[in-house]
C-alpha cells in the first residue's frame, strides 16, 4: 500500500466539505423544526376541541334533562294550585301546601340549573368556534410552510449534491485501506472531524496516548491507524 500525504489532504478536505453539508443540513433541519411546532400545538388544540365537543354534548344532554324535569314540576305546580281552592279540609289544604312549595322549589332550583348550564354552554360553544378559528388559520400557515420547506429543501440540497460529487471524486483518489477506515470513522463523527492529528504523542482530539512505535509510523506514512478510544482516524502532525 501507497500513502501520500495528498491522500490526507483528500481526507481533510471531505471533512470540511462535510461541515458545509452539515450547515445545509442544519438549514432544512429549522425548517421541519418550525413545521414540526406547528404541528403540535394543532395536535394540542385539536384534542382540546375534542374534548370540548364532548364537554358540549354532555351539557346539552344534561339541559334536555332538567327541561323534562322542569316540565313535570310545573305541571305538579300548576295542578297544586288548581286544586287548591276546591279543597274541603284544614288537611286537605295543608297537604296541597306542601305539594305548591316543595314544586315551587323545585321549578326554581331547576331553572337555576339549567340558566347557569346554559351559560356554561354558550362559554362552551364560544371556545370550540375559537378552536376550529384557530385551526383553520394554522392549516393555512401549515400549508404555506410546507410550500417554503419544499422550496429551501431542493436548494440546500442542490448545494448538498454538489459537494457530494467533490467528495466522491476525492474518495477516488485514496487507497482502499485508508478509505475503509476513513469511512468507518467518518460514519461515527462525520459532522465532529472524523480525523484527529497525532499530536503530544496522542490522540489530538481524546488525548489518547499511543505507543512511540505506532506514533512514528503514522508520521512516517507506514500504517492506517484508528485511534482505539474515539475511533477517529489518526493522521500525520503535518497533513
Ligand atoms: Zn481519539
Amino acid at each position: 500500500m501507497s500513502m501520500d500525504i495528498i491522500q490526507f489532504s483528500h481526507l481533510k478536505e471531505v471533512q470540511s466539505l462535510d461541515k458545509m453539508i452539515k450547515k445545509h443540513l442544519d438549514i432544512i433541519q429549522e425548517q421541519s423544526a418550525r413545521r414540526d411546532y406547528i404541528v403540535k400545538i394543532r395536535h394540542t388544540r385539536e384534542t382540546e376541541k375534542e374534548g370540548l365537543l364532548i364537554e358540549s354534548k354532555d351539557h346539552t344532554a344534561s339541559i334536555n334533562q332538567f327541561e323534562k324535569e322542569l316540565f313535570d314540576w310545573e305541571k305538579k305546580l300548576e295542578k297544586a294550585l288548581e286544586q287548591l281552592p276546591m279543597a274541603k279540609s284544614e288537611q286537605q289544604i295543608n297537604a296541597l301546601q306542601k305539594e305548591q312549595s316543595m314544586a315551587e322549589e323545585n321549578v326554581e332550583h331547576l331553572q337555576d340549573k339549567i340558566l347557569s348550564l346554559l351559560e356554561e354552554q354558550e362559554i362552551l360553544e364560544s371556545k370550540i368556534e375559537e378552536c376550529i378559528s384557530f385551526l383553520k388559520g394554522s392549516k393555512l400557515t401549515l400549508d404555506t410552510i410546507d410550500k417554503e420547506i419544499l422550496e429551501v429543501t431542493q436548494v440546500e440540497q442542490n448545494e448538498i449534491d454538489k459537494y457530494e460529487i467533490r467528495i466522491k471524486a476525492l474518495l477516488e483518489d485514496v487507497p482502499d485501506t485508508l478509505k475503509l477506515s476513513f469511512l468507518k470513522a467518518r460514519k461515527k463523527h462525520r459532522f465532529n472531524q472524523p480525523l484527529s492529528r497525532v499530536m503530544q504523542g496522542g490522540c489530538e482530539k481524546c488525548r489518547f496516548i499511543l505507543d512511540k512505535m505506532t506514533q512514528s509510523r503514522i508520521e512516517l506514512l507506514q500504517t492506517v491507524e484508528v485511534c482505539s478510544q474515539c475511533e477517529r482516524l489518526l493522521i500525520p502532525y503535518n497533513a
